[in-house]
């Protein structure tokens, strides 16, 4: 049994917390926000102060992907977030019916999922958290800086000293401190590092509300869940107990849409798109929210092949976060959890092992999504960009992104196509392993030639800047 202290009690913190305390380890998880878990989900959506999490009341999705690991890993936190009134979504719903006519095949319930509001999310995990006998949950609890023991290898973190001046000793620490996380600082303070980080702004700008009907029924989809809708997309996330997110997600260059933060003004560009006009048809709840400043953002405490130190893991969104109009961060940070689990039950003992191990499966198993991940988003702005200025976008020269684009299009004449898509989607296979496989990518190519690019009815460049005068 190892003594093991997570820091940050976000959705990753707690996950891990609970299954590593299943697993006979002694956990502690620290929390820096000191509000308690509120005992209803709608006191959780209103009043919870989350300040820790920028993104708390912004739109969230739990991909099947992440629906899965809650489900198998910590069965009674999915029969809880079902009373709570998690949706369910099936994404194969969202193919069109001709490809449906084909019907369902064996394995296609991978492709549904359970669904709710962020501090939904959150405060089911909490509640079961608290509950957990053995793991103790420290809210209010700020941590300082990592205490350290420096020899002749690489420094070991031996726990944390918090701000009240308490030391807490550790045999490993999680950082599961999100995207704030504070680790670079505290190692360059101990003259530890740099670690490799990559990090730049996404890009991306946000601008989102819920709503929710009289009847408890979410919007019917008609098309994709993330939209391109020329200069800007729209991200529609169905949600629990009638409740659904309508999001415009731009770029955050584009001055001129930044006036979407007026609720008018963005009520008006979602009025202007047939498609997605009736998800306005609820009673709004909570402010129209916004977020810019989203950055994609890796970090590898591995150098030169070498861990810089031992006794930490870097978790979830400490680890690496995207833009996250793809919605993936919940669902990789429960697959990385899985991670952790596997390489503590097998590598805790010897503090280098574990260290080259956790960088090892994360590179496997974690890295693939965030390339992928920041790829498409680079390619979508890149068009955002082009078609700000009246340009054609120029076609991809990396066959990655080719064969991308050329999926868009195939997906739509395909059902394996369809659901090589969806399987990306939701978090189950890259799409790098997927056209990997046999004749994929020549069929993808094929068909994207044959057929004409799906585009979604809305306002023209012209029109948006003339709704949004
Ligand atoms: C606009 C937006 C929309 C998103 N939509 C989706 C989506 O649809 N689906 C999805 O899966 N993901 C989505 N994400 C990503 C998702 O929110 C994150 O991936 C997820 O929250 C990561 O969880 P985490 O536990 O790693 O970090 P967090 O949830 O950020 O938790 C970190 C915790 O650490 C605490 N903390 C920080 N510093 C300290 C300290 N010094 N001491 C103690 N505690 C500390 C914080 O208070 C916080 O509670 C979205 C993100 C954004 C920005």
């Amino acid at each position: 049994m190892a003594r093991i202290i997570v820091l940050g009690g976000g959705v990753c913190g707690l996950a891990s917390g609970m299954l590593l305390t299943r697993d006979g380890h002694e956990v502690t998880v620290l929390e820096r926000d000191a509000a308690p878990v509120p005992e209803s989900v709608e006191e959780a959506f209103e009043t919870w102060a989350r300040d820790g999490v920028v993104q708390f009341r912004l739109a969230h999705i739990l991909l099947p992907a992440g629906r899965a690991i809650l489900e198998e890993r910590l069965p009674d936190v999915f029969e809880a977030f079902l009373s709570a009134g998690a949706a369910r979504l099936d994404l194969l719903g969202l193919m069109p019916p001709n490809l449906a006519e084909g019907g369902a095949r064996p394995g296609d319930e991978r492709f549904v999922t359970y669904t709710a509001r962020r501090p939904v999310i959150e405060q089911v995990l909490g509640k079961a958290a608290a509950c957990e006998p053995g793991l103790e949950v420290r809210r209010g609890t700020v941590v300082r800086e990592l205490t350290m023991r420096v020899g002749n290898g690489a420094p070991h973190v031996t726990g944390v000293r918090l701000d009240s001046g308490e030391t807490l000793n550790a045999d490993l620490v999680v950082d599961a401190m999100g995207r704030g996380s504070q680790l670079p600082r505290w190692l360059s303070d101990a003259n530890i590092g740099p670690l490799h980080e990559e990090s730049e702004d996404s890009g991306f700008i946000y601008y989102g509300r819920y709503f929710r009907s009289a009847d408890g029924t979410t919007p019917q989809p008609f098309g994709p869940l993330l939209a391109p809708m020329g200069t800007f997309s729209i991200l529609t996330l169905p949600s629990d107990n009638g409740t659904w997110a309508v999001t415009i997600v731009a770029s955050s260059g584009d001055q001129v849409l930044k006036r979407m933060r007026h609720p008018e003004l963005w009520t008006a560009v979602i009025e202007a798109c047939p498609l997605h006009a009736h998800w306005l048809e609820g009673e709004p709840i909570g402010d129209l929210e916004s977020m810019g400043g989203v950055l994609d953002r890796y970090r590898r405490p591995v150098v030169e092949g070498r861990p810089l130190l031992t006794g930490i893991a870097l978790l979830g969104d400490a680890w690496a976060c995207t833009n996250p109009s793809l919605g993936r961060g919940i669902s990789l940070g429960l697959l990385h959890t899985q991670c952790l689990r596997e390489v503590v039950s097998s590598h805790l003992d010897d503090p280098v092992q574990f260290a080259e191990a956790w960088d090892a499966a994360t590179e496997a198993q974690l890295t693939p999504w965030y390339r992928e991940t920041v790829e498409e988003d680079r390619d979508r702005l890149h068009e955002i960009d082009a078609l700000r200025n009246g340009l054609e976008p120029a076609p991809p020269s990396e066959r990655s992104a080719v064969l991308r684009g050329a999926l868009n299009t195939a997906l739509l004449h395909d059902p394996d196509l369809f659901r090589a898509y969806l399987a990306s989607r939701a978090v189950l296979t890259p799409l790098g392993e997927t056209f990997a496989q046999d004749g994929v990518a020549e069929r993808a190519l094929e068909l994207a030639d044959a057929n004409e690019r799906v585009a979604f009815p809305g306002p023209s460049r012209e029109d948006l800047l003339a709704l949004l005068s």
